[in-house]
C-alpha cells in the first residue's frame, strides 16, 4: 500500500513534475486541474496529502482549502499550498484558509518531499516509514 497523494494543480509543468517526484519516491498520485475536480477527488479517494496551487480555474486554492476542512472526512488531511514566491500574501492567506502548510514555487526537487512531510502528522510519519 502506498500513500496517496492528491495534486491540484492547473500548470501541466508543475503537475509532471510534482508527479513525477511523488511517484518517484513511493507515492499514488492522484490529479485534478481545477478547485472543483480537486475537492471531489479527494471526497472519492481520501488522499493522505493534498497539494494545492492557489491561482485555480473554477475556484481558487482559498475556497478549496476551507471547503476541504468543512467536511469531516477530508479536515484532518494535511493541505500543503504551493504558492508563488510572486504573490505577496499568498501564505499568510493559505495558512489562513486551512493549510497545514506551504512550499513556494518554484520547487526545489532536492527537498520538495522532505519539506512536504515536514507537515506531516506523527501517525502518517509511521505509516510512510512503514511502506
Ligand atoms: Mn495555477
Amino acid at each position: 500500500m502506498k500513500l496517496k497523494a492528491l495534486i491540484i494543480e492547473d500548470n501541466e509543468q508543475n503537475m509532471y513534475m510534482l508527479s513525477f517526484l511523488l511517484e518517484k519516491n513511493n507515492y499514488e498520485v492522484f490529479q485534478a486541474f481545477n478547485g472543483l475536480d480537486g475537492i471531489n477527488i479527494a471526497k472519492e479517494n481520501s488522499p493522505d496529502v493534498i497539494l494545492l496551487d492557489i491561482q485555480l480555474p473554477v475556484m481558487d486554492g482559498y475556497h478549496v482549502a476551507k471547503e476541504l476542512r468543512k467536511s469531516e472526512d477530508l479536515k484532518h488531511i494535511p493541505i500543503v499550498a504551493v504558492t508563488s514566491h510572486a504573490m505577496v500574501g499568498d501564505r499568510e492567506k493559505a495558512m489562513e484558509s486551512g493549510a497545514t502548510g506551504y512550499i513556494e514555487k518554484p520547487v526545489d526537487p532536492d527537498n520538495f518531499i522532505q519539506r512536504m512531510e515536514s507537515y506531516f502528522s506523527e501517525e502518517l510519519l509511521q505509516r510512510r516509514i512503514q511502506l
